[in-house]
């Protein structure tokens, strides 16, 4: 199928049409951080749960305070953990600690450093307003407030207060399972010597790590030699029912040269294309489509362009949103607006995505390109990268400070 390319947007959307979120499942409180809730959850209690003590003092009538000279009797103690077995009455005061049980009776906490104690009495050396150096309960969390939303990942903050409500589990998004492979003959894992005409494969890191970054697994790894037969066999082993990977990943090999043998592969096995090529630079020999599966979810499958940064690109715009879908997250990553710090100048038709550092300016954000040269091969292009300043297809110009649209990496 030789159809004109699509639009970003366009393929973006057909993407996004074959990702459902997946199940949730239940996983322990410490195994939270960068999980994505699937269920929402309350607070069964209020935080904190006691009117407790702001500081280390003595818990008392303010009334009493206003006495002249006063001197109240000390009754008992609350520490924290440790409630004071009475209430406080007329004229009675109660050592209390921070996060302690202000006991009954007692409508304030006198701070240790505005009184003197003679003779086990209390001396105020100042008087208290009601309810001063007392922390309500319900004043963080009220029984039934909502803690966290479906749909929402969870950092230290999530967990902690999840903790701080007694949650133990979660309900969350089970994370999508990826297999990913690098294309070529040439390719050479880090760590061995190059050959003649030989390179490093760093597709198979980068989409290995963005993978990871997106909050699923990798679940199979492999290389693809430039035969028809070897990579039909690779991808048919990954693609198994016992594998069943929920996103494949290939990068290279699915361009239309002689010795480009994936999509070939795809189709064998069963693979249906929905869509091959993108109106965009780089990136645009990008194919996706979808393995059905029987009583199943399908598998996604991304044929990217070998091109280093077209894969890291095209991961971001396509196989990213995809991941989030699955995760039950919002697909698209966040957009702002930034001044381009440079002008750029490029033949109307194609989207271009120039890799940029984010830089505040007083004006707002200001874009620079991270490398003057943007090909597609220049992978260290990728360092500092922020974002990807969108340079819609029909421009052919942006002056220097004019504003774009950009789409932010992490
Ligand atoms: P292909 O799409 O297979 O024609 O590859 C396009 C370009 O990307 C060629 O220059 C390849 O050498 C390069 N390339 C393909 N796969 C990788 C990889 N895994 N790591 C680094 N470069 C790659
Ligand atoms: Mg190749």
């Amino acid at each position: 199928m030789n159809a004109a390319p699509l639009t970003p947007e366009a393929a973006r959307r057909l993407v996004l049409e074959e990702a459902a979120p997946l199940p949730g499942e239940t996983v322990e409180l410490d195994r939270c951080p960068g999980r994505v809730a699937a269920a929402e959850v309350k607070s069964a209690i209020r935080i904190q749960p006691f009117d407790n003590s702001a500081m280390d003092g003595y818990a008392l009538r303010s009334a009493d305070t206003r006495a002249e000279e006063p001197r109240l009797r000390l009754v008992a103690e609350s520490r924290a953990g440790h409630p004071a077995p009475v209430s406080v009455g007329e004229g009675e005061a109660v050592w209390i600690s921070t996060g302690a049980m202000v006991p009954v009776g007692a409508d304030a906490v006198l701070p240790v450093e505005d009184s003197r104690e003679e003779d086990g009495k209390l001396l105020p050396t100042r008087a208290v307003q009601p309810g001063e150096h007392v922390r309500r309960a319900g004043e963080d969390v009220e029984a039934g407030q909502l803690l966290l939303k479906r749909g929402e990942r969870l950092g230290a903050a999530e967990v902690a207060v999840l903790a701080a409500a007694g949650v133990a589990t979660v309900e969350c998004a089970q994370r999508p399972r990826a297999a990913i492979f690098g294309s070529g003959d040439e390719l050479v894992p880090p760590g061995q010597p190059l050959g003649p005409g030989q390179i490093h494969d760093s597709n198979s890191y980068a989409l290995t790590a963005l993978v990871r970054e997106a909050g699923a697994d990798v679940v199979h790894a492999a290389h693809l030699p430039d035969t028809a037969e070897a990579t039909r066999e690779a991808i048919a082993a990954a693609l198994s029912p016992v594998r069943r990977p929920d996103v494949l990943l290939v990068a290279g090999g699915v361009s239309v040269g002689r010795h480009d043998h994936v999509k070939g592969a795809l189709a064998e096995l069963g693979v249906e294309e929905r869509f091959w090529r993108v109106a965009m630079r780089p990136g645009g020999p990008t194919w996706f489509g979808a393995l059905p599966r029987d009583g199943a979810r399908p598998t996604l499958v991304f044929g990217l362009p070998g091109n280093p940064v077209s894969a890291m690109v095209t991961f971001h715009l396509f196989a990213k949103p995809a991941l989030r879908a699955l995760l039950g997250l919002e697909p698209g990553a966040g957009r702002t607006h930034a001044s381009l710090a440079t002008a750029y100048r490029k033949k109307p038709g194609k989207a271009h995505y120039l890799r940029c550092r984010l830089e505040l300016v007083e004006e707002g954000w200001r874009a620079h390109l991270t490398r003057e040269r943007q090909g597609s091969h220049v992978l260290s292009s990728m360092l500092g990268a922020d974002a990807l300043a969108v340079i819609p297809a029909e421009v052919a110009e942006v002056g220097a400070g004019d504003r774009v649209e950009v789409e932010l990496l992490r």
